[in-house]
């Protein structure tokens, strides 16, 4: 492996865990079928939601009052939901075995204000990621402004982009990263990875 650093991507590569899945779904599913179809499927209130442009509580507030669930009950389900997110803790070990071989490893992720609140802390990766780059924080996805937050997250790191792998399970992000002078690797499982890695 030649790389210097390695980014990870959040959804969909280092967890795949749904929001309000495991709490809602069971005794309101009238409610969580309602926010599939008017928050999730809407792609440009998520990207809002990722830019920070509206946050959490508004989003909560949007489903209490289009549902008629209880907006404090609504809140408590969705942050029980959010702690109650498994990682994948197969790659997170891999993850953990590539920075202890002495390379740098990061988080680059859309994501919302809830994942710098509660995630983060939650699963303690600012701790085992050297650098956490959430769209939320810097009102800017990661293929908006021609990739600024790979850039913030490398300089951060000191590390050059020439040296540097991004995983991810989007296609248009790998096609950018490459286009600025990155590597990438399109995320499906880890044993693809692994092989693509040789470790
Ligand atoms: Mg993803």
């Amino acid at each position: 492996m030649n790389y210097q650093t390695i980014l990870f991507d959040f959804d969909g590569v280092l967890c795949k865990g749904r929001f309000y899945e495991k709490t809602l779904l069971p005794d309101y599913p009238e409610v969580y079928d309602w926010i599939q179809l008017n928050i999730f499927k809407d792609k440009e209130l998520v990207r809002r939601w990722m830019r920070n442009q509206i946050d959490s509580i508004e989003i909560n507030k949007l489903i209490s009052q289009n549902t008629g669930i209880e907006y404090e009950i609504l809140k408590k389900l969705y942050k029980e939901s959010v702690r109650n997110i498994k990682l994948d803790d197969k790659l997170v070990g891999l993850a953990k075995s590539i920075k202890l071989s002495g390379k740098k490893i990061g988080i680059v992720t859309d994501n919302m204000d809830i994942f710098t609140q509660i995630t983060v802390p939650n699963h303690r990766l600012n701790v085992l990621f050297d650098v956490i780059i959430n769209s939320a924080d810097y009102g800017r996805l990661k293929n908006e402004d021609n990739g600024k937050s790979f850039d913030v997250a490398l300089s951060d790191l000191g590390e050059k982009i020439e040296s540097s792998l991004m995983i991810d399970d989007s296609e248009s992000t790998i096609e950018l990263y490459k286009k600025k002078g990155g590597h990438g690797f399109v995320y499906k499982n880890i044993e693809e990875l692994k092989s693509f890695l040789r470790v």
